[in-house]
């Protein structure tokens, strides 16, 4: 029977993980990748040991730490385990759980290619959680019920798996060019450590352990294999969804698995992607990927705090996937996009809002309310320009800024129709058609439908703020894309005048339209 307070094996002085066995002076540690001399990894097991030890010598009866447990009284060493023992592990262990579920309850894979992090602000050491570790597994012989060897394997399984996701997160989160499989192999030790105690987590770990390994698949072009695995890292995802909804402890985690969902979503989208690659074109479509979501993932981590969740949510990377795959389907003829009238050699997007509004007209007695439908467009573009939560004005075709003529008299006697001129805007959309765009230059959309919507509530918002309570509004539906023809030069984009004088006056950064266009 070994003895207690030992252990074995090197560990790696940077993480805390076991290391694998070398007769060499340098070792490479296969969870971090770090590269470490053998003699200070040796270093730092003698260091765990001492630690280890230690706290043997506290926990234990006087006497006792050192002892193998063959030359304790079977019935003493009965109750050491409860008596001793586990108090000692538990308090620990409960903080541990804490943080762990913490951790867990943020999405734990983010899409290729993003730039912020995953809302999950990482301060526990790996190297922490393996010395707890390293205490539950030296006390082992002295759990000798099938209680007491069940508490070891909850203790150590869970400090392990919580080190091992830790070491991924910082990997995947600090790397310029992420090392998906080693990410990947941390997520496996993880799901193996929670085997037989959370089976749901267990299996949740095991399928972002696939993701990872999918996005490496997808992004080397290795498309079938990345979508097999895909698929059914999607479906355990959803199964232990449904689970984990109706569980406790688990609950906490259900909006980071939808998250996660949303991640294989776009790795599916970018397979597809990937598949279409132009032939004989000069950059890729992983390529194209990497430049959209880098350009868009920065512009968004800077925006303000009550737009930045919003942009935290990973189902607009693959609504933006899906986007780009259409634009470039267009532009090779494989389907069509509303295209509307005007000439330019690029193509802008532009959501298109149906508004309803009612309004107060008319002096004194001759005070009456007015319905009207209009038509408005957004920028599909705005996260680009840093200031558009502040002004949402400049980046719509802003159809309340000027008031229809007449409006003055027509505003006592109450003959005004509407307090808008989105009449061109109107025509313009009536107008449009659906067509393939080859021979066009194409930006695509930078921005989803919720998030354009809430753009335009917002606009909305303060126009009638504005109006003083003159204006009412009844809904506001964001329809489609609409793209308007235009003329980019550097550092320039002229519309040609198909927008009139509502054409918005920031679209961002022209020189970043230029490197995301297709
Ligand atoms: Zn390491």
């Amino acid at each position: 029977m070994s003895e207690i307070g030992m252990i074995v094996g090197l560990r790696c002085p940077h993480c805390g993980a076991a290391l694998p066995e070398t007769t060499k002076e340098l070792v490479k540690c296969s969870y971090c990748g770090t590269t470490a001399r053998v003699e200070d990894a040796d270093k730092y097991l003698r260091h765990l040991q001492g630690f280890v030890i230690n706290w043997v010598r506290t926990a234990l009866p006087l006497g006792l730490g050192g002892a193998s447990s063959s030359s304790i009284d079977p019935l003493a060493r009965h109750s050491i385990f409860p008596q001793n023992v586990f108090p000692s592990l538990n308090s620990e262990f409960s903080k541990i759980q804490l943080e762990a579920f913490e951790a867990f309850s943020f999405p734990l894979v983010a899409p290729p290619f993003i730039g912020h992090t995953f809302g999950y602000n990482q301060q526990k050491d790996p190297k922490d959680l393996f010395s707890y570790d390293a205490k539950v597994s030296s006390v082992q012989p002295l759990a000798v019920t099938q209680d007491d060897q069940a508490v070891v394997q909850k203790f150590g399984g869970l400090s392990r798996a919580f080190a091992h996701v830790l070491i991924g997160l910082d990997l995947a989160q600090k790397s310029q060019v992420k090392p998906y499989k080693v990410i990947a192999e941390n997520f496996a030790v993880a799901a193996n450590s929670l085997q037989g105690q959370s089976e749901i987590l267990s299996r949740r770990m095991m399928a972002l352990s696939e993701i990872y390994l999918s996005i490496d698949e997808a992004l080397s072009k290795q498309t079938s294999k990345s979508r097999t695995r895909i698929k059914s890292a999607k479906a355990v995802l959803e199964e232990v969804l449904s689970k984990s909804a109706l569980d406790i402890n688990l609950s906490i985690c259900s909006s980071a698995i939808e998250q996660e969902i949303e991640v294989a979503n776009t790795v599916l989208l970018i397979n597809d992607l990937v598949e279409r690659d132009p032939t004989g074109d000069q950059m890729d479509n992983v390529a194209r990927v990497e430049k959209l979501f880098s350009a868009t993932s920065t512009t968004c981590a800077a925006s303000v705090s009550s737009w930045r969740h919003r942009f935290e949510n990973f189902g607009r990377y693959s609504e933006l996937t899906k986007w780009l795959y259409i634009v470039l389907g267009a532009k090779k003829g494989f389907n069509s996009i509303k295209i509307a009238s005007g000439s330019g050699n690029t193509l802008f997007p532009f959501w298109v809002a149906e508004i309803e509004y009612t309004f107060s007209t008319g002096a004194l007695w001759m005070r009456k309310g007015k319905y009207v439908k209009e038509a408005a467009l957004v920028t599909a573009t705005f996260p680009l320009y840093q200031n558009f939560a502040a002004s949402p004005s400049e980046v719509v075709t802003d159809i309340f800024s000027r008031r229809p003529e007449g409006a003055f008299i027509g505003s006592i006697t109450g003959s005004e129709n509407a307090i808008s001129t989105g009449e061109n805007i109107k025509i313009l959309v009536q107008r449009a058609s659906l067509k393939s765009a080859s021979g066009y230059k194409i930006i695509p959309p930078l921005s989803t439908v919720s998030e354009a919507n809430q753009l335009m509530n917002d606009y909305l918002q303060q126009v009638s703020r504005e109006l003083g309570g003159k204006l009412h509004i009844a809904s506001c539906d964001m329809a489609n894309i609409l793209f308007v023809p235009a003329d980019m030069t550097t550092g320039f984009i002229n519309f040609q005048g198909s927008l009139g004088y509502v054409q918005p006056k920031k679209i961002g950064d022209v020189s970043i339209l230029n490197s995301i266009s297709v």
